[in-house]
């Protein structure tokens, strides 16, 4: 282990389950993507512990519920707090199991941390309503009740910020949470733990329980009925196994899946702000994001001079382990992952797109990829029809506004999408037509506490972020009085 920490008890392998730290019998290896080397040792634990967290947590939801909103409020505080105050720490671990730069890694700690402030904040703000009654001596009141028990199940591309996004309401909202991080990722989530039992959360109302099995894990979060909520972020098709498995307690769910975003350049957009935005919505975290560009659209009149320039900002991308100053693109998360973008340049290619930049493996081998940029692809090549999930811009030309609208929606996805235009009339037209959950216009960076993050169609159900973040966590209760 080649960690300099500040506080080096953040590197907890023990998972945290039930109020206790566990070691378990036996232990996985969580590995640098960037090197193969060795990051830590983490307790490999199965079902028996799932359970007893979960029993836990239906313990500890009670108190914590009965609480005021002010009250959990203080503790969340404290926790954000010392999130940020141990961010570079809690960036290290996070580029030492994950490979995205430092800077990105920084950067998330403090989105992370940012959403537990604003569900702090959003947990003295949940007001339910005095209706006028149906008859003269009847009151009508709704109230607003932590749902229980809240299972989460998070991928390895953003370790803190996924967690984060869907702890915070869930502890505002006064349910319990019970979390399985990804196997890749297991470290981030352990430390974030660590600084809750520091901040002062009640034992057992948040477990982390890590593990290598995650079909056994993931069932019985599904399938205990003290589990009230799931809520997941992955693929679309794990989403849809885990909705299934949660349809005989009729459990409710939040799921955040995949998506397959279009960006859309204009031929009125300012250029160079569209080639600033593509190159963060399309590179950043080396393309492995759920709202990365996977299919960049550009207006014929404009496709020479965009090429062009976005070949150049792409071709300055440098390209290595992610602690190391300057690197903007890190490796990606592992083999399987280089062979996927592999095999979608190779299926464009073949089908006819030509490479401008890029284009294969980087010289520095192991799980690096050269950031791309492909033009000349068409309908029915792999990679605008999946998620790349890598550093590959792909450049498709259009004629017409309609033309543009029809090809972004032609997807079963609808999370993210972009567009660069200047014309009034064209943004509303294009904003209000694209069948996605959040449009960027103008802009290749939307993420943010405040806004509802989220997708249509298979790409999800549910929002995070914003004032309708935490009504995901609540069950309204209608209560009829007769006076
Ligand atoms: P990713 O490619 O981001 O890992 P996945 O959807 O494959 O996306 O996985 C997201 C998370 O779900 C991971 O932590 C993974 O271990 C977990 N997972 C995968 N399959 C299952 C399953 N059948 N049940 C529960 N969890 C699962």
């Amino acid at each position: 282990m080649t960690l300099a920490l500040r506080d080096p008890v953040l590197l907890e392998t023990r998972a945290f389950v039930a109020g206790r730290w566990q070691a378990g019998t036996t232990t996985f290896d969580v590995r640098n993507p960037a090197t193969g080397d060795l990051v830590a040792r983490v307790a490999d634990l199965g079902v028996d512990a799932m359970r007893e967290a979960i029993d836990a947590a239906a313990l500890a939801q009670k108190d914590w519920a009965a609480r005021t909103a002010k009250e959990r409020c203080t503790v969340l505080l404290g926790w954000q707090a010392l999130m940020l105050e141990k961010a570079d720490d809690l960036a290290e671990i996070l580029t030492a199991e994950m490979g995205k730069p430092l800077a990105e890694a920084r950067a998330e700690i403090v989105y992370g941390a940012s959403f537990i402030q604003w569900f702090a904040e959003e947990a003295r703000r949940v007001y339910g309503d005095v209706v006028p009654g149906h008859q003269r001596d009847k009151r009508i009141l709704v109230l607003k009740q932590p749902i229980g028990v809240v299972g989460a199940i998070t991928p390895w591309n953003f370790p803190n910020a996924m967690i984060a996004r869907k702890v915070a309401p869930a502890l505002a909202a006064g349910c319990a949470f019970v979390g399985r991080p990804a196997r890749e990722t297991p470290l981030s989530a352990l430390a974030m733990a660590v600084l809750a039992e520091r901040a002062g959360l009640p034992p057992g109302l948040l477990s982390i329980v890590t593990g290598t099995d995650s079909k056994a894990l993931g069932l019985e979060l599904c399938t205990n009925p003290k589990v009230r909520k799931l809520t997941f972020t992955g693929s679309t098709e794990v989403g849809r196994i885990l909705m299934r498995q949660c349809a005989h307690d009729i459990k409710k769910l939040s799921l955040e899946l995949g998506g397959n975003a279009p960006f859309i350049v204009f031929d009125d957009a300012d250029l160079d702000a569209a080639v600033e935005g593509a190159i963060i919505a399309k590179y950043r975290n080396s393309g492995q994001t759920c709202v990365c560009a996977n299919r960049i659209y550009v207006q014929q009149g404009v496709m020479e001079a965009f090429t062009d320039k976005i070949a150049a900002a792409t071709a300055r991308l440098e390209v290595g382990n992610g602690r190391d100053p300057g690197v903007a693109i890190g490796p990606l998360i592992d083999g399987a992952a280089v062979e996927k973008v592999e095999a979608h340049v190779e299926d464009a290619v073949r089908l006819g797109a030509r490479v401008i930049v890029g284009g294969s493996r980087s010289a520095l081998g192991g799980n690096y990829f050269q950031p791309t940029v492909l033009a000349g692809v068409e309908r029915g090549m792999r990679i605008l029809e999946e998620e790349t999930f890598g550093p590959v811009a792909p450049l498709v030309a259009f004629e017409s506004e309609d033309e543009v609208i029809a090809m972004a929606n032609d997807t079963e996805f609808g999370l993210a999408s972009y567009f660069y235009a200047r014309d009034l009339g064209r943004v509303w037209r294009v904003a209000e037509a694209l069948e996605f959950g959040m449009v960027g216009v103008n802009t290749g960076l939307i993420s943010t506490a405040e806004a509802p993050f989220g997708g249509i169609k298979s790409s999800g159900l549910g929002r995070e972020g914003s004032r309708h973040g935490i009504d995901d966590y609540l069950e309204l209760k209608y209560v009829c009085m007769s006076v």
